[in-house]
């Protein structure tokens, strides 16, 4: 299922060379596999070489699929994905997130995840599971979101609670960072595959960062990595909830942006939302408005100033701008790579990428939805053997 994923469809003889069974025991994996409504025939092979051509076995966008939501500062998302990865679901609601019960948070996030779970079981697609992305930081384990410091959130079981909503007690739930789902997301489902080496940078009202080695997600022990929001710009600049001073979210999050632009920071994000903040930002860019073109410049500089450290260490050969830097990437693009290209030796002497995200406010929903595919394929039994 993986060679099949990642290289797309083939002949059993192709499988078998691909991941170094003999050919009878493919076949034999593969009937399962179909079986299970996993895998499904999609016609006869070309001809390029001698033999008789095989049938191409590729995996199945009738049966499985996996449900992505996100819990944002002020908006909530979700994503059906099949096993093709075609998305079949995908609905973004605008919802204030802070300063309200985390309960009533969980009880929209709960109606928006059945609503879209109702609509791909209408089409009879099975779902095995959920992965719920959130703007904190995960316990391990996968189950508890420790502290969301730009929603006021500490110590909540997200998993159990997101289960218990979504009424449906087969279903494999669990949870990861919303910078990690997005660099994930756009891993496998956008460009991802060609970079391998990037650091993604996803900006919100805060700003997470998530890096790509050779095409794994790098992961510390602890999980608490990627807060390149939480990297000081300025040692002696305004306090940050964090406990920190000069923290680049408070100069490149959408509502420090919003502010120094002079625009409504009340307006709320967001991304995938028709007026929220990031349009506002971009309109008022478009428009020649020299206070927001200021901001941006600056927001570019200070991008370019924290995430020059990472560029020197890592040295990928690609930097991701996501989120609401996505649209706001034509302003952003110029100051950074002027910055990285005087902090980092990989700006000057490699061919360093600076691209737009090619999922913008779709990539942690996305890589949400793909992370329940991807333990499918490591572990067909999540689906039962009729299917369901
Ligand atoms: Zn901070």
């Amino acid at each position: 299922m993986r060679a099949v994923m990642e290289k797309g469809p083939m002949s059993r003889a192709n499988i078998a060379e691909a991941v170094g069974l003999t050919k009878s025991t493919v076949s034999s994996l593969v009937g399962e596999l179909m079986a299970r409504g996993l895998l499904s025939d999609r016609g006869q092979a070309q001809v390029t070489g001698a033999g008789r051509p095989g049938r191409l076995v590729a995996l199945s966008d009738k049966t499985v699929v996996g449900l992505g939501l996100e819990i944002n500062v002020d908006y909530l998302a979700a994503c059906v994905l099949d096993l093709a990865g075609g998305v079949r679901v995908e609905r973004f609601l605008r919802h204030e997130n802070r300063g309200v019960p985390v309960q009533s948070v969980l009880d929209a996030l709960g109606e928006l995840g059945r609503s879209a779970l109702d609509e791909a079981e209408a089409e009879r697609l099975i779902p095995v599971g959920a992965t719920i992305a959130a703007p904190g930081l995960i316990e391990t384990d996968g189950g508890t979101l420790l502290m969301a410091p730009n929603l006021g959130w500490s110590e909540t079981s997200l998993r159990t609670e997101v289960a218990n909503r979504l009424e449906r007690p087969h279903l494999y739930v669990t949870v990861g960072n919303e910078a990690n789902l997005a660099a994930l997301g756009e891993l496998w489902q956008g460009h991802g595959r060609e970079w391998r080496d990037f650091i993604h940078i996803s900006g919100e009202i805060g700003v997470g960062a998530a890096i790509v080695v050779d095409g794994e997600l790098l992961r510390s022990g602890s999980g608490l990595g990627g807060e390149l929001g939480h990297v000081s710009i300025d040692p002696d600049g305004a306090e940050c909830p964090c406990g920190s001073r000069g923290c680049l979210e408070r100069v490149v999050g959408q509502e420090a942006l919003l502010k120094r632009s002079r625009l409504d920071a009340e307006v709320g994000t967001s991304i995938g939302v028709p007026d929220g903040g990031v349009r506002l930002l971009a309109e008022s860019a478009e428009r020649g408005d020299q206070e927001t073109l200021d901001a941006l410049a600056e927001a570019g500089r200070a991008l370019g100033l924290a995430c020059g450290a990472a560029v020197n260490l890592l040295a990928p050969n690609t930097v991701v701008l996501g989120g609401i830097f996505a649209p706001l990437f034509d302003w952003l693009v110029n100051p950074l790579r002027e910055e990285l290209e005087e902090r980092a030796f990989v700006a000057r002497y490699s061919d360093l990428a600076i691209v737009r995200s090619e999922l913008g406010a779709s990539a942690a929903v996305r890589g949400a939805a793909s992370l329940i595919l991807r333990a499918v394929c490591a572990d067909p039994y999540l689906v039962g053997s009729s299917g369901h």
